[in-house]
C-alpha cells in the first residue's frame, strides 16, 4: 500500500505504526480511524487489525531507500508516542530519521506525557520537528511538556481548533498551524479562534499556518484568514548534507503569501510510499485520476479524504 500525502503542510507521510485509541476531545473525529476501518474493509494487509496499533517492523528502514529529499509527516495513522509502542521501537525510528540527513521529519503527538518522560532517551538531530495536538484550553500543559524536548523545531497542531486558546503561552514554539474541523460531523471553528492564534504569533514572531477553515466542504471554505493566505513556515531543521541551509538559531519566516501547499507538493512523483520502491515517474501522484502508466508500476487511486490513497496490485 502507499499513501501519497494531501496534508497541506507536509510532502510525504511514513506509517512504521498504524493504529491508535482516541485520548482527547481533538480525537472525536479521527480521520485516521476512519481510513484504517476502509483499509480493512479492503482487505489491505496493513490494517487487518483495523485500528489496533500495530507495528510495522519492515517499514522501519523506509526513508533511506528515499533518495529525493522529503518533508516527512511521521505516522499520520498513528501517534507514535502510544502507550502501546515501546521505547525500543521509537528508538529505532528516530535512528532511521537520524540516519536520513537528506530528510525532514515532522512528528506530531497528543501524548505529551510520554514524550517529556522519553525524550532524554532518543536522539533529537535536525531534521527531526516536534508538534504536540493543542485542539483547545484544556491541553495547553501540552505545549509546557513540548518546551521541554530538545528538539531542533517545537511546532503546534491547533487543528481542530475546537476552542479559545487566549493565554497560550508560544516561548520556545517555533511554528503553529491551525484548522478548523472538516467533514460530515464536523464541529464549527469560531473565526476569533484562529484570529487570536495568529496575532499571538505575529507578537511572538512564530511562523503561523493557517490550514483550512475545514466544514463539510473545505475546499470551498478555502483558506484565506482576515483576507490573507498564511503559510508560515519554520526555516531550519535541515543539515548540511540536507535539503537546506542549517539555522541553528531557528530563524523563521511569517511570509503570508509566498509560499502556496502545491509549493512543496512535487507534481507526477510518488510522495510517499509504505512498503514499496520510489517511483519518481509515477503518473498516478496527486494529481491523477487513473492508474499509472509507468510499466510495472501499478498504482490505483481508490478513494481520497485527508489524502489519496494507492493500492498496489501484484
Ligand atoms: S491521537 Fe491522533 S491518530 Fe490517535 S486517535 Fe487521536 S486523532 Fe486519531
Amino acid at each position: 500500500m502507499a499513501i501519497n500525502s494531501k496534508i497541506e503542510w507536509t510532502e510525504a507521510t511514513w506509517n512504521p505504526v498504524t493504529g491508535c485509541s482516541q485520548c482527547s476531545e481533538g480525537c472525536r473525529n479521527c480521520y485516521a480511524k476512519t481510513m484504517a476501518k476502509r483499509l480493512q474493509a479492503m482487505r489491505n494487509p496493513r490494517y487487518r487489525s483495523g485500528f489496533a496499533v500495530t507495528l510495522h517492523e519492515d517499514l522501519i528502514g523506509l526513508p533511506k531507500r528515499w533518495k529525493a529529499p522529503k518533508t516527512i509527516f511521521v505516522n499520520s495513522m498513528s501517534d507514535l508516542f502510544h502507550e502501546k509502542v515501546p521505547l525500543t521501537f521509537i528508538q529505532r525510528v528516530f535512528e532511521t530519521m537520524a540516519n536520513c540527513p537528506q530528510h525532514r521529519f515532522q512528528v506530531l503527538t497528543k501524548r505529551n506525557d510520554r514524550l517529556r518522560k522519553l525524550a532524554a532517551e532518543l536522539p533529537w538531530p535536525d531534521n527531526v520537528w516536534m508538534g504536540v495536538s493543542v485542539e483547545n484550553a484544556r491541553v495547553l500543559h501540552r505545549v509546557d511538556d513540548l518546551r521541554t524536548v530538545p528538539a531542533a523545531v517545537r511546532f503546534l497542531s491547533c487543528e481542530p481548533l475546537l476552542g479559545s486558546l487566549a493565554g497560550i503561552n508560544l516561548a520556545d514554539i517555533h511554528w503553529v498551524i491551525a484548522g478548523g474541523e472538516s467533514g460530515l460531523k464536523s464541529r464549527p471553528m469560531d473565526p476569533a479562534w484562529p484570529l487570536q492564534l495568529r496575532d499571538d504569533c505575529e507578537a511572538m514572531d512564530v511562523p503561523f499556518f493557517f490550514k483550512q477553515w475545514g466544514g463539510v466542504n473545505k475546499k470551498a471554505a478555502g483558506r484565506i484568514l482576515d483576507g490573507m493566505t498564511y503559510s508560515g513556515m519554520p526555516e531550519n531543521g535541515v543539515s548540511e548534507e540536507g535539503q537546506d541551509s542549517p539555522d541553528a538559531t531557528g530563524a523563521r519566516s511569517n511570509d503570508r503569501s509566498a509560499q502556496q501547499p502545491e509549493d512543496f507538493l512535487e507534481e507526477n512523483e510518488v510522495l510517499a510510499l509504505d512498503g514499496l520502491e520510489l517511483r519518481e515517474q509515477c503518473t498516478g501522484g496527486t494529481a491523477a485520476k487513473e492508474p499509472c502508466r509507468v510499466p510495472d508500476c501499478r498504482q490505483l487511486l481508490v478513494l481520497s479524504i485527508d489524502m489519496l490513497i494507492t493500492l498496489e496490485w501484484r
